[in-house]
């Protein structure tokens, strides 16, 4: 079998993307390879293609059980052999697959570093033909990674112990030269062909925010992606707590993730995310690795995150699926501070000299620089990104925030109006709070208050915006604040009269609508049929439900998009979907016919 045969045959796709190809070559030509490819690029077909093609089981290293779950589900999902050894497994489970892997039954066998040199381990690896090894976020052998893990450092005596050295790659979406120095010493690659795909994602938009009010920002982009996956990333576990809770009592179908919750939560609620059950994770940056959902189409950073790497990285988890997606960042002075803080009082005091622990800071601090950069400077988004990463760019990009100039002025002469006349009635006796109350018409208004003639005038707008509107008033003038009898009341000014009176107009500046809907985001894509798409997803919902599967492995969010653009009425056109593998096309292929069929007979 070639390569193009198993890519079709197994995965449903017709092309390889950029770097995948040659990767696989490398591999199947017998050299080690070091691939460093961004979040969602597509790694795991990688190896995986080549561990199909080549004779004996591929060992693939891994650092997480729940990512190799989610990738041996959706291997199995493809009619393909796939089977992990871990911690998490019963003695009969462990002692089944222990059987089956000794008798060569699978193509690829997924094991964390930590097993690797186990007496058990060693007695299945003498029994097996073993074409190449596979280190999938190879950069957890870095200290400079951000998810260093001790055990790593094994998988050198590992491949030593080989009688031939099977031939071996390395994965990783961490891309400075450090990283990638430490991965080739420390895993001891021989002359490693290094390949460095193109780190530009499309398909995302790139966004940074300064909100006045970070949470009414956070709603209006959640509620731009309602009925989608979002992460939102906030720096502390507190402000993760608050946030869920905000999000949850407001009605939000969100849960958290973060090091303060126990195991037990920190699964169950990943768990939650990932099959569907919720749609936004308020996360810490601990939400990271393990996280192989392809249709998250929002990733909010709550606060700034400490450097670029971990901003691609942790924004890089939307749009995996190659569909639109938004990135959205708030940033705030206050981020910078927070993570000074981190710099300065690091948690893992490893054994390392005062003298590496300065350089270690001093690198933290330009990289934090980086990211404010980011945030501040007004150049295209993501070319700052691209050159990050050693990139050439050549003009803008077109589709960020900086690029498509989505800062917007919204006209808020009626609001105005509403609130000045609200303070003229108030006599200037109430504070902001209390004018804010009055407004929106809230029942626990000052009961004098609530008789005026305004009373709810604005109920149709949050809190937050009417307390932006008045800001604003006052900011330019058209209100003040005075202290009167030691309380802070707010009254009107002489200019009011302009806006009152005088058909004076006034515009407020804010972050409108920037995403696909308003389209902003270049990529295009045949539009779906939205009615048929939650239909086919209610579909997908109940078989993976039937058979205790995650929705993604029955199909990704593409795949039922394209099908409800495609409307595809045989299994002929069913096959031209993207994503469609003989094993699916076999196995779901004709429940989604019969649905297609009786909804568009309807
Ligand atoms: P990574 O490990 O690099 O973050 P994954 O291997 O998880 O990325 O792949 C991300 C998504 O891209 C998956 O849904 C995968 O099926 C899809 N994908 C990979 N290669 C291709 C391809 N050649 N054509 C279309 N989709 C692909
Ligand atoms: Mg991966």
């Amino acid at each position: 079998m070639d390569k193009y045969t198993a890519l079709k045959k197994y995965f449903g796709y017709t092309q390889f993307r950029s770097g995948q190809e040659k990767i696989i070559d490398c591999i199947l030509s017998g050299k080690d390879v070091l691939a460093v490819m961004p979040t969602g690029a597509g790694k795991s077909l990688c190896f995986q293609i080549p561990a199909l093609i080549s004779e004996g089981t591929t060992i693939v290293i891994s650092p997480l059980i729940s990512l190799m779950s989610d990738q041996i589900s959706a291997l199995k999902e493809n009619g393909i052999f796939a089977e992990t050894i871990n911690s998490a497994m019963n003695k009969a489970q462990s002692e089944r697959v222990f059987k089956k892997a000794i008798s060569g039954k699978y193509k690829l066998l997924y094991v964390s570093p930590e097993r690797l040199n186990t007496p058990d381990f060693q007695l299945i690896i003498k029994n097996l033909k073993v074409p190449f090894v596979c280190v999938d976020e190879a950069h957890c052998v870095s200290h400079w990674g951000q998810d260093y893990r001790s055990s790593y450092l094994e998988i050198a005596d590992f491949i030593a112990s080989f009688q031939k050295r099977p031939v071996v790659a390395a994965f990783t979406a961490t891309a400075t030269g450090l990283v990638r120095e430490d991965i080739c010493r420390l895993l001891s690659l021989r002359e490693p062909e290094i390949t460095v795909t193109g780190f530009d994602r499309k398909n995302l938009f790139f966004e940074v925010q300064r909100p006045a009010d970070k949470f009414t920002a956070l709603r209006k982009c959640l509620d731009a992606h309602s009925g989608k996956s979002s992460i939102v990333y906030c720096a502390t576990r507190k402000t993760v707590d608050e946030v869920c809770f905000r999000l949850r009592s407001l009605g939000y179908s969100a849960s958290r993730y973060h090091a303060g919750l126990t195991a037990d939560e920190r699964s169950n609620n990943r768990e939650l995310f990932v099959r569907d059950k919720v749609s936004i994770m308020v996360a810490t940056n601990a939400f990271g690795m393990g996280i192989d959902k392809s249709d998250v189409s929002l990733v909010v950073h709550y606060n700034m995150p400490s450097d670029i790497e971990s901003y691609y990285q942790e924004a890089g988890r939307a749009g995996r699926d190659g569909s639109q997606a938004d990135c959205v960042l708030f940033y705030s002075h206050e981020d910078i501070k927070i993570q000074e803080y981190f710099i300065n009082n690091p948690t893992d005091n490893e054994n390392i000299t005062e003298k590496e622990a300065e350089l270690f800071r001093k690198r933290r601090k330009n990289m934090l620089r980086c990211m404010e950069a980011y945030c501040t400077s007004g150049m295209c988004l993501r070319n700052t990104i691209l050159r990050y990463f050693g990139e050439h760019v050549f003009g803008d990009c077109g589709n960020c925030s900086v690029c498509s100039g989505v800062k917007q002025y919204t006209d808020i002469t009626v609001d105005s109006q509403k609130a000045l006349s609200a303070c003229a009635r108030a006599k200037g006796l109430c504070s902001k709070d209390e004018l804010i109350a009055v407004l929106h018409g809230d029942s626990f208004a000052r009961k004098d208050l609530k008789e005026i003639k305004t009373f709810g005038a604005m109920s149709d707008r949050e809190p937050e915006f009417i307390e932006k509107v008045i800001d604003s008033l006052i900011e330019s003038g058209f209100m003040r604040l005075s202290i009167n009898e030691s309380k802070n009341t707010v009254c009107n000014t002489e200019k009011a009269r302009k806006i009152l009176f005088d058909g004076m107009r006034l515009q407020m500046e804010y972050y409108g609508e920037v995403f696909p809907s308003a389209g902003k985001n270049k990529v295009r894509q045949e539009r779906p049929d939205p009615v048929l798409f939650s239909i086919l997803k209610e579909l997908r919902k109940d078989i993976a439900s039937r058979l205790s599967i995650p929705a993604l492995a029955v199909f990704t969010d593409s795949v039922l998009r394209e099908m409800s653009a495609k409307k595809p009425m045989t299994i002929e056109e069913m096959k031209k979907i993207s994503g469609m593998s003989d094993k699916k096309i076999e196995k779901y292929a004709p429940l989604f016919l019969k649905r297609l069929n009786s909804y568009i007979k309807k």
